[in-house]
């Protein structure tokens, strides 16, 4: 969608190495991240913020949590623990408005989260 980060990502117009792929879904690092392991897990229908979620998106909803605790295991974070995160709109910090699942781990975190 017009001048979305990710779709670019998408689109190949930002050339990202991608962990996972699917017909639905792809997973790539973050460019900033903020644990050893820190990949983000987007749809590849442009949804701006968990606001504009239907039932429609109830399957690549679940199949984003899904690649999440495969990746979890793959990076060798399952065991030790990790967190997955959605951040929607200003007050949660999103940054980038096309729903992104983080997959943190690697390190302890804090509860409750800053
Ligand atoms: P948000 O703050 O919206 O929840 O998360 C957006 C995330 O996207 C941030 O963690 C940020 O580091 C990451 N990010 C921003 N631009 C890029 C980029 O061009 N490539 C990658 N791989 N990650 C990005
Ligand atoms: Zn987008």
């Amino acid at each position: 969608m017009g001048d979305c980060l990710f779709c670019k990502i998408l689109s190949g117009d930002i050339p990202t190495e991608l962990e996972y792929e699917s017909e639905n879904i792809v997973a790539f690092r973050d460019i900033n991240p903020q644990a050893p392991t820190h990949i983000l897990i987007i749809p590849r229908e442009h949804i701006a913020t968990l606001n504009d979620v239907r039932k429609k998106h109830r399957s690549v909803l679940g199949e984003m949590q899904l690649a999440a605790s495969k990746l979890a295991e793959k990076e060798k974070i399952n065991i030790g623990g990790y967190r997955t995160v959605f951040n929607c709109n200003e007050d949660a910090g999103q940054s980038v408005f096309h729903i992104h699942l983080h997959l943190l781990g690697g390190r302890g975190f804090r509860w409750p989260p800053g």
